[in-house]
Formats: structure tokens, C-alpha cells, sequence
């Protein structure tokens, strides 16, 4: 497989996606021909109103979902011709999420939670290495009713990175935080791109989480507005929402 941290070699290619939900009268075209790029190692924001097809799109490019229409390339691979149990291979093994509610197990420890995954992947992070990873060392004997949501977050940051995914999907991430703790997040998916070259792609209502990204995909009416490359990033510390 190509690496992943060559920028030049995109990791993902898009081509033509639409997704159509239901039939007859209760039709949705939730996509409408999404074509795009996403390079090995990039931070990606992905804003648009609510509706506009940004989690179909994440779906997808995850293979929680497939498209109805279109191709979704990954390296040499196209999701598009994946059987079912291909893609649970693919999931498990090259894509993490991370999602608004964080799904831990209430009565295992922060450390513990990450090992349920490291203990079926491949070639893990240390458990323990992944929690520093996301600045919760001196937290990982906690259990999650011991820690604050963005704390809890950043578990479920560890616990889908410890796999060492080629690309993290975060759908609102801080969408159930205050800016502290929603900042501390983002300063944990900062760090998960530089630290392990994994690409980060966030869906986001706070639009000033753009300035962190080298990419910014704006979402509307199932398709792609534009796409604005940032010259400069700012860091996670430095967003005001
Ligand atoms: P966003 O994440 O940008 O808010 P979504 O991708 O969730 O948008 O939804 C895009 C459109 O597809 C919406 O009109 C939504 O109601 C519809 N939709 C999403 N998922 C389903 C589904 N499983 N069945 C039917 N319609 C859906
Ligand atoms: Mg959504």
C-alpha cells in the first residue's frame, strides 16, 4: 500500500458520489455527485448547514454506509466493489470515528477502554501511549463517570487511533462541549495529525475550527461549494468560537 503520509498521493478519491435514501414520494437525494480529493496526512474541516449531507458523506467515505452512485477510491482500492465483509475488514483495519456521544464503556477505565481495541488490532499503539497521545496520562485509571465530556472525548480519540487508522472521521466532535473543553479536543485531533500523519476530517458547526485545517470542504445541498486550501494554520489553542 501507498504511504499514507506521502501528501502528493491522495489517500481517498472521490468520483461522482450521490446517495439516495428512501423511494417514490419520500425520496432524499442526500448527495448529489460529491467529487474530491483527500490527501494522506491532511486536517480536513467539513462545514455546511445542517442537512446538507455532511455524515452521509462521512459514512461513506468510512464504509458505514455505501454510495448509491460513484466511487470511492481508497489508494488502489474502491470501496464501491468491496463486498460486506471487505468492508468490515477495511473499517476495522484503516479508519477510526469519532462521534458527538463518545460510547465508552461506563464500567471499564479509561486504559481499559482503549485495550478492548488494541487487544483485536494489528499492530496497536500501546494503550497507554495513545491516552499521552491525547494528554490523559495522568488520567487513564478513571473511569468515564470520573471524567469531564471533553476528557471522556479524548478517550474515544485514544481508542479509535490506537488501531493507527489511515484516517480518523469525527462527526461533531465538540458538538456536546464548552469552548475549554471542545479546544482541548481539537488540541488532541491536532496532535493525532502531526504525531501520527493520520488524516483527520472533521465535521464541525464551530466554523472557526476551519483555521486549524489544511483543507476546508464546504458542504451545501449534497454537494461540494468549494474547497479552500489554508495557507497558514492556526492551533487549537488559538480558535475563538
Ligand atoms: P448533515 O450531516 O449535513 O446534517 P446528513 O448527511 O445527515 O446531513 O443528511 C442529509 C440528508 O439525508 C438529510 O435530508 C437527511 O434527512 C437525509 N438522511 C440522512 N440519513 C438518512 C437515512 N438513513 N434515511 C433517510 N434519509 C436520511
Ligand atoms: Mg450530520
Amino acid at each position: 500500500m501507498a504511504n499514507p503520509l506521502d501528501k502528493s498521493n491522495p489517500a481517498f478519491h472521490v468520483e461522482g458520489v450521490t446517495k439516495v435514501y428512501g423511494s417514490g414520494a419520500s425520496t432524499v437525494h442526500a448527495l448529489r455527485g460529491v467529487t474530491l480529493d483527500l490527501p494522506g496526512g491532511e486536517l480536513v474541516v467539513l462545514l455546511g448547514a445542517s442537512g446538507s449531507g455532511k455524515s452521509t458523506l462521512l459514512n461513506i467515505l468510512g464504509g458505514l454506509d455505501r454510495a448509491t452512485e460513484g466511487h470511492v477510491h481508497f489508494f488502489d482500492s474502491d470501496l464501491a466493489d468491496m463486498d460486506d465483509h471487505d468492508l468490515t475488514l477495511y473499517r476495522r483495519q484503516h479508519v477510526g470515528f469519532v462521534f458527538q456521544f463518545y460510547n465508552l464503556m461506563p464500567s471499564l477505565t479509561a486504559l481499559e477502554n482503549v485495550e478492548l481495541v488494541t487487544e483485536i488490532a494489528e499492530n496497536p499503539l500501546d494503550p497507554a501511549e495513545a491516552l499521552a497521545l491525547v494528554g490523559l496520562t495522568e488520567r487513564m485509571h478513571h473511569f468515564p463517570a470520573q471524567l469531564s465530556g471533553g476528557e471522556q472525548q479524548r478517550v474515544a480519540i485514544a481508542r479509535a487511533i490506537a488501531k493507527r487508522p489511515t484516517a480518523l472521521f469525527c462527526d461533531e466532535p465538540t458538538g456536546a462541549l464548552d469552548s475549554v473543553t471542545g479546544r482541548a479536543v481539537l488540541r488532541a485531533l491536532q496532535d493525532v495529525n502531526e504525531n501520527l500523519g493520520t488524516i483527520v476530517l472533521i465535521i464541525t458547526h464551530a466554523a472557526a475550527t476551519a483555521e486549524m485545517a489544511d483543507r476546508v470542504i464546504h458542504f451545501a445541498d449534497g454537494k461540494i461549494r468549494d474547497v479552500v486550501v489554508n495557507k497558514t494554520k492556526k492551533s487549537a489553542e488559538e480558535i475563538i468560537w
